[in-house]
């Protein structure tokens, strides 16, 4: 077998930046190799991003492109591919085309540990490569293991395996609850998740040792590592710290998640972007195609070119309509309803009103 290389994959957002600077500092003995896959569409902020990321870390981030010998932009590429038709959330093409294949092709048939930045405050799995020799961590959540490698390890028929595993395994003062909860079955009265929480919660890094040694016995890529530095990764991180880790390296937060004020019949409102990937992502909420449209006139323009052929970005609406002047002030005070419900989030990023969108989409485009 080939040796395992660690990736990890830098969407251009604010949580795959973090994690770049938390892993390759904090763990300075993982050889990783970075990559990002460009659509050719991204906001010149997320182009920033990576270079300051390469410069801050001294690193060199992998470009990677799908349709490479083509001479136009990849989404563009593809887009005559799929015969116009712009990708939407129920048919991601582009997700697929521009960022897990490339991904995949770049990884090939080696053994791969992938490094992803979901946070410990979202519930998400993300959308990410299922290809048996790419095997996902999560360095920021208490549980770093996939849900594959959970629901596998903890079924009943490897409870006795699990049970001889953890006697050389130090759960502290709670062992003997570690055991069991080890010896207790799954049924409707006792989850998985269940299972999986109580075990964190009496000892994360032992927890993680148990893991280690139950994918020796498997053909994951870790299986053949010696050793693996984040099982004694025991820190949870959250939004802010992800801020804090992009402002203290110098590194710095994407442009485009900085609020703007803006008023509308004598309210006032402020807005912003709450994502990475394409400027005219079919995932972006109303408030931020006007934030697109009054910050970035360009872009949106370019991305009213695309709206042919009754296809739209935005559900049920074309940009053309968006721009209307009375859908922009609707569109505004709509928003700035929303804001005051959510009033008490204080926080200097809209990130944290827009945050219900967050969750959407995929791993390769936003984390
Ligand atoms: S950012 Fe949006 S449009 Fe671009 S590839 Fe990702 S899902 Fe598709």
């Amino acid at each position: 077998m080939s040796k395992v290389r660690h990736v990890l994959g830098i969407s251009g957002g604010k949580d795959s930046a973090a994690l770049a600077i938390y892993v390759k500092t904090k763990y300075p003995s993982i050889n990783l190799e970075f990559y990002t896959c460009d659509t050719g569409k991204e906001l010149d902020e997320t182009y920033q991003l990576i270079k300051n990321l390469e410069i801050y870390l001294g690193i060199k981030i992998e470009l990677l492109q799908g349709a490479q010998n083509s001479s136009e932009d990849p989404f563009d590429h593809f887009l005559k591919m799929y015969g116009g038709f712009l990708p939407s959330s129920q048919a991601r093409w582009c997700t697929k085309k521009l960022k897990l294949e490339p991904f995949e092709n770049y990884v090939g048939t080696d053994p791969v540990i992938s490094y992803v930045g979901i946070r410990g405050d979202e519930e998400r799995e993300g959308y990410i490569s299922t290809k048996k020799n790419i095997q996902s961590i999560f360095p920021f959540r208490k549980n770093i293991w996939s849900q594959d490698v959970v629901q596998k390890m903890l079924s009943n028929q490897n409870i006795e395996q699990l049970i001889e595993m953890s006697s050389s395994i130090d759960f502290g003062k709670n062992q003997e609850k570690a055991l069991l909860t080890i010896t207790r079955k799954l049924d409707t009265s006792f989850t998985i998740d269940q299972k999986l929480n109580v075990l964190l919660d009496a000892n994360v890094k032992a927890f993680n040792h148990l893991v280690f040694d139950y994918l020796k016995t498997t053909d994951y890529p870790l299986a053949t590592e010696a050793t693996f530095p984040l099982l004694e990764n025991d820190e949870v991180l959250l939004r802010d710290d992800i801020f804090k880790i992009l402002k203290e390296s110098g590194v710095g937060v994407p442009a485009y998640y900085n609020k703007i004020d803006f008023e509308i019949n004598g309210k006032k409102g402020e807005y912003a972007r709450s994502r990475s990937g394409c400027f005219f992502c079919f995932f972006q909420q109303k408030i931020e195609w006007v934030w697109l449209y009054e910050q970035h006139k360009d872009l949106y323009l370019k991305a009213m070119e695309y709206e042919k052929d009754g296809y739209t970005w935005a559900q049920g609406e074309s940009l053309e309509d968006i721009i209307k002047p009375e859908r922009i002030e609707q569109i505004k005070e709509e928003y700035i309803k929303r804001m005051e419900r959510k009033s008490k989030v204080k926080s200097p990023y809209l990130v944290d009103i827009l945050d219900d969108a967050e969750g959407e989409g995929c791993a390769a485009c936003f984390i």
